[in-house]
C-alpha cells in the first residue's frame, strides 16, 4: 500500500457486521470512517479498538436514511479526504411483518435505510472514485434479497434492488477502475438476529450454524482490496450453503 493510507468508508459500523469490516479494513491498512446512527459508545469502541491495533480511523455520525442531509454529510467527509477509496455500504435493519398486517412506517424506514440511502452516499463519493480512476464498492445485500424470504418482504425488496444497483452500476464504472460488488449473507450472529428462533433455519443450513461478522469482514476486505480487481457486478453468497 502507498505511503497515504487509502480511505474506507463503513456505514453502519458500530455494531455487528459493519463493526467486523471496519476493524478488519483497519488491520490492512485502511484509514476507516466508522459511521453510525444513534449509538456512540458502540462506535467509540470500534474507534478504540482499531487504534489500540495500531491502526487509524474517526467516527462519522449520520442516519443514511435521511436522504439530502447524508449526502451533505458525506460531502463534509469528503472536503477532509481528498478522496474515498472503498465504500461499504452496510447500514441496514429490518423490521418484519407480513405484509398484510405491514405498517406503512416500516415499508419505508426498511427501503429508506437498505435501499435509498445507496444514492445518497455513493453519488458523492462515486465523483472522487472518477477521479482517482479508482474505486471498491461493496453493498451489503442479503440472502432474503435472491430468494425472498416471508415476513420480509419489505427488507427482500431492498436488498433485491440493491443487487439490480450493483449490477449496474458495475456496468457503468467498469472502465473506470471501479468495482461494484455485492455481498449477501445468510444468517449471521449479530444483533439483527436477535428474537429470532433459529433452531429450524439452522437445520435447513448445509453447514449447520450461522456465520460470523469476521466471516463476512474477510470476503469484504478482500473485495476491497486491489487484489480483487477483475471482480465486478458480482453477488457473492456468504450463507453456510443455505442458496
Ligand atoms: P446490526 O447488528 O443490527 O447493526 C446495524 C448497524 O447499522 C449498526 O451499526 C447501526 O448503527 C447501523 N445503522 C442502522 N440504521 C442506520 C442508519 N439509518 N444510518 C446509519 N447507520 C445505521 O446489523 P448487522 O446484522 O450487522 O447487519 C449489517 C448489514 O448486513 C445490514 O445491511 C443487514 O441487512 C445485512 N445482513 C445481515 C444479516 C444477518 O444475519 N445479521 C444477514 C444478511 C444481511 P447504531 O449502532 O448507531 O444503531
Amino acid at each position: 500500500m502507498a505511503d497515504v493510507k487509502q480511505v474506507a468508508l463503513v456505514t453502519g459500523a458500530s455494531r455487528g457486521i459493519g463493526r467486523a469490516i471496519a476493524i478488519k479494513l483497519a488491520q490492512v491498512g485502511f484509514h476507516v470512517i466508522v459511521n453510525y446512527k444513534s449509538n456512540r459508545e458502540a462506535a467509540e469502541e470500534v474507534l478504540l479498538t482499531i487504534q489500540n491495533a495500531g491502526g487509524s480511523g474517526e467516527l462519522a455520525q449520520f442516519d443514511v436514511a435521511e436522504g439530502p442531509a447524508t449526502s451533505a454529510a458525506v460531502e463534509e467527509l469528503l472536503t477532509k479526504h481528498e478522496s474515498i477509496d472503498v465504500l461499504v455500504n452496510n447500514a441496514g435493519i429490518c423490521r418484519d411483518m407480513l405484509l398484510l398486517w405491514m405498517k406503512e412506517e416500516d415499508w419505508l424506514s426498511v427501503l429508506n435505510t437498505n435501499l435509498i440511502s445507496f444514492f445518497y452516499v455513493t453519488k458523492p463519493i462515486l465523483r472522487t472514485m472518477l477521479k482517482k480512476r479508482y474505486g471498491r464498492i461493496i453493498n451489503m445485500s442479503s440472502v432474503s434479497g435472491q430468494m425472498g424470504s416471508p415476513g420480509q418482504v419489505n427488507y427482500s425488496a431492498a436488498k433485491a434492488g440493491l443487487i439490480g444497483a450493483t449490477m449496474a452500476l458495475a456496468k457503468e464504472m467498469g472502465k473506470k477502475g471501479i468495482t461494484v460488488n455485492a455481498i449477501a449473507p445468510g444468517f449471521v450472529e449479530t444483533d439483527m438476529l436477535n428474537g429470532l428462533k433459529l433452531d429450524d433455519a439452522i437445520k435447513r443450513i448445509p453447514l449447520q450454524r450461522c456465520g460470523k461478522p469476521e466471516e463476512v469482514a474477510e470476503l469484504a476486505a478482500f473485495l476491497a482490496s486491489e487484489k480483487a480487481a477483475y471482480i465486478t457486478g458480482q453477488v457473492i453468497g456468504i450463507n453456510g450453503g443455505m442458496f
